[in-house]
């Protein structure tokens, strides 16, 4: 099966528009105030029936410094201190979970993200799996997928090792980009030996992944600089490589104003960049997994694209089909049976609430029978480039022609332009589709403005296309 993909400029033009990227559907947009504590102990006890495998997501907010385009939920503070309070809280919230989970089930899934969760000690991260194990079953070593973003500018050479003696055994190191200018305008200076030095020691001691974040449309960057950052990403050949788009909105993000906007590069130079990347990409033998992912041809992803089992979910795509996640630390997102969960956005409102009763959920969305049918069209077009016109039908028993009458009319244009095609069987994403993923979920979207991508409303949540 070729996994090739088209780059059409005219078309990713012609549909550049802003909407979401569907780590999850309904989006966090829809979260809201009814799912509280009470609904989510509801919803964890009726989900031990199931006996599912379970996905724990640990945010650690602090990092040392702050990057100018970041959106992420984070505390800039150069005291390590400050994680000892929010440990502990942690750890509350460990023993809350866990006391309302099976012991049968089993942690196959752990992902640490930030804020930098290598802002931490060694120490702590042993006594973060002293806590882990102590309330949760954790799968055997090798049904594990124990990952970890580290930011290479904040781990120290043993972080590596000690990580790797706890389980984890995916890393993401945070990049974005090698050129110093570009380095300057984010105030991320971070050195290519110092990222270099980190990738080889994960080698060394046999990490099963390693995975580089880089960002496109950042200030300063040209075609030509962001082709010199891939060639010396290349010289590492990472297991998997995302590539995002960065989505300047000032007016949601704080930091984002201290950029200057007239160092970014204009929308066609963006174009350009994206275009250039993704054609070298290919030409080095990686595979577009979907919505800014590449891999290698044996990497995991890879193989799950192939056999349709590949998942989206909170960060990114995973082969870990089915299990139910929980989130632990402020932010974070959880998600039982067909509920989402979130926990407090604050330090203080989530340190208040650990200590009152344990949880600290603030928001979240219990999908309905809409939601359901159309989270899985979006999933499957996402991860599987179709969809099974029978399976949707099937499982939910619906005619599918007679539910979705008016998006199959919006798809028109979309077959018409080459993107998908479409019969009575399913619905199929061409080559020249792949990069317009999220415009063909969109029709599927009930809570997008079906008009146009003039919608304030959209305009205003979302990132664009490119
Ligand atoms: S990009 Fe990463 S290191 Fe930089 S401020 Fe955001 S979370 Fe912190």
């Amino acid at each position: 099966m070729s996994t090739a993909i088209n780059f059409d400029a005219d078309m990713i033009r012609k549909y550049d528009r802003h909407g979401p990227r569907y780590t999850s559907y309904p989006t966090a947009v829809q979260f809201n105030s009814e799912v509280n504590s009470d609904i989510y102990i509801e919803e964890l006890t009726k989900s031990n029936q199931s006996n599912k495998s379970l996905s724990l997501y640990f945010h650690i907010p602090f990092c040392n410094s702050l990057c100018f385009y970041c959106a992420c939920a984070k505390i800039i503070t150069k005291k390590p201190e400050r994680s000892i309070p929010y440990l502990e809280r942690i750890y509350k919230e460990l023993r809350h979970q866990s006391a309302l989970i099976s012991p049968e089930r089993v942690v196959e899934q752990l992902h640490f993200g930030g804020g930098t969760p290598t802002f931490l000690s060694d120490e702590q991260f042993e006594e973060i799996f002293d806590n882990i194990r102590e309330n949760f079953n954790l799968a055997p070593v090798e049904e594990r997928e124990f990952s970890i973003e580290i930011d290479p500018r904040a781990v120290r050479a043993s972080t590596i090792p000690v990580l790797r003696n706890l389980g984890f055994n995916r890393i993401s190191l945070g990049v974005q980009d090698f050129d110093p200018k570009v380095q300057k305008a984010v105030n991320r200076i971070q050195s290519v030996e110092q990222t270099f030095d980190v990738i080889d020691s994960a080698r060394a001691v046999g990490y099963k992944s390693v995975s580089i974040d880089l960002i496109y449309g950042l200030p300063c960057q040209t075609v030509d600089s962001f082709k010199t950052t891939l060639d010396l990403v290349m010289q590492k050949r990472p297991d998997r490589l995302s590539i995002y788009s960065y989505a300047h909105m000032p007016h949601k993000v704080k930091s984002q104003r201290t950029l200057n906007a007239a160092d970014l590069p204009d929308a066609a130079t963006k174009l350009a960049i994206f275009e250039m990347t993704v054609n070298y990409l290919q030409n080095a033998g990686y595979v577009y997994i979907g919505m800014d992912h590449f891999a290698l041809p044996d990497d995991e992803l890879t193989y799950a694209k192939q056999n349709g089992t590949l998942q989206r979910n909170f960060q990114g795509y995973s082969t870990h089909a089915d299990s139910d996640l929980l989130g632990f630390g402020m932010t974070s997102i959880g998600q039982i049976n067909d509920c989402f969960i979130q926990n407090q956005a604050t330090e203080d409102a989530y340190f208040a609430d650990i200590d009152t009763g344990g949880l600290a959920v603030t928001r979240g969305y219990r999908l309905n029978k809409d939601d359901c049918i159309r989270r899985d069209i979006i999933q499957s077009l996402m991860c599987q480039n179709r969809v099974s016109i029978n399976t949707i039908s099937n499982r939910y028993q619906i005619n599918f022609f007679e539910y979705f009458s008016d998006e199959i009319t919006e798809l028109f244009p979309m077959v018409e332009d080459k993107l998908l095609t479409f019969n009575e069987k399913e619905i199929s994403i061409t080559r020249a589709g792949q990069l317009l993923l999220r415009n063909i979920a969109m029709v599927f979207d009930a809570y997008i403005e079906p008009t146009n991508d003039k919608t304030l409303k959209n305009k205003v949540i979302f990132s664009r296309t490119i």
